[in-house]
């Protein structure tokens, strides 16, 4: 029988993660296909009790997803619990157990722009959405000792630092308002700068002036693309990397979860180059449509994190 994988979001219609997962199932030589379901919210719960039959391996999740089909699992990894987010689901007989293999990724993508450095002690996050979940979760475990969150609501960043309260009792996690003074002050105060707002995805647009940017930061965008982020604070001296690291080792992490097997990197890299250059957005890019005000925070509390 030919297997089945999928992705849940909305909308999503073509995927980078449908090109780069369909291409190491074929090169690994396994009868499976990978399928992208478009479900609103509303769909959202039917679309997981499907994924317990027999023929299918697992699915993805993504926006705007992650938080809200948390509680429609049946058991949570390390990773999702803490992060109150699951993007890969596997099946154990008819029951589903929800991972986060976005916090494994940005962990590889971080050592990657890191490199021989000493791990720092200090980031600026911008974004609090479920992206900014993993990259807090990973920071934490990494040993960093003071994490700034800056977003556009800013009761979604303190609700964050809210969830991670108990992690991070050991170390200054704290939601800032978004004024650039207030993140110009305190990039003078770090050494790590990411992005997770999805500011720069849809449109040629910057979380953060570049004048704002001292030279001497690990700046990390999850946006897979060379934003004018990254390209300004490339000019300002500094050192980026963009999402494709943490895009690739987020799926290599799901592929081995649903066939046992290790994911052919090199295959699902040239997939992701071949599918980027035929105009393909990651799903994780697509903007999520206008959502009712409330809605997010609503799933946030259904999923019981806090
Ligand atoms: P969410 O929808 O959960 O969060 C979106 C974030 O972007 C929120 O912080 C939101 O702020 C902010 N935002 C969106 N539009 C604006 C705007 N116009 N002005 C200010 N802030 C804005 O998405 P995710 O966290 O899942 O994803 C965020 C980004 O990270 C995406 O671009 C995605 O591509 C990327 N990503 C990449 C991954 C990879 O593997 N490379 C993995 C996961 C994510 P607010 O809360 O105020 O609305």
């Amino acid at each position: 029988m030919t297997k089945r994988v999928v992705l849940i979001g909305h909308p999503v219609a073509h995927s980078l993660s449908g090109a780069m997962q369909q291409a190491a199932l074929d090169a690994a030589g396994i009868d499976a296909i990978y399928e992208v379901w478009d479900r609103s919210p509303l769909a959202l719960p039917a679309a997981v009790a499907e994924v317990r039959g027999d023929d299918f391996l697992g699915a993805n999740v993504t926006i705007p997803h992650k938080e809200r089909v948390v509680p429609l699992v049946d058991r949570l990894t390390e990773e999702a619990q803490a992060t109150g987010a699951v993007n890969t689901i596997t099946r154990e007989g008819r029951r589903l157990v929800g991972h986060n293999t976005d916090v494994a990724g940005f962990e590889i993508a971080l050592d990657r722009l890191v490199g021989r450095q000493k791990m720092p002690k200090q980031a600026v996050l911008l974004g609090a959405g479920g992206g900014a979940r993993a990259v807090t979760y990973a920071l934490i475990r990494a040993g960093f000792q003071r994490i700034v969150i800056f977003n556009r609501h800013l009761h979604r960043a303190e609700g964050l630092v809210k969830h991670f309260a108990r992690s991070a009792a050991h170390m200054d996690l704290k939601a800032m308002p978004w004024h650039e003074s207030i993140i110009e002050s305190e990039l003078t105060r770090t050494k790590l700068l990411v992005n997770a707002t999805s500011i720069g995805l849809a449109r040629d647009e910057t979380p953060v002036r570049g004048e704002i940017l001292p030279g001497d930061l690990l700046v990390l965008d999850l946006i897979y693309d060379q934003t004018r982020f990254l390209r300004d604070a490339r000019a300002a001296g500094n050192t980026v990397s963009d999402g494709e690291t943490m895009l690739l080792h987020q799926g290599a992490a799901a592929f081995k979860l649903w066939t046992g097997q290790e994911a052919p990197l090199e295959v699902m890299t040239t997939a992701l180059s071949a599918a980027r250059a035929g105009g393909v957005r990651s799903a994780e890019g697509e903007p999520a449509g206008e959502e009712p005000a409330g809605e997010a925070d609503q799933a946030t509390a259904a999923s019981g994190v806090g």
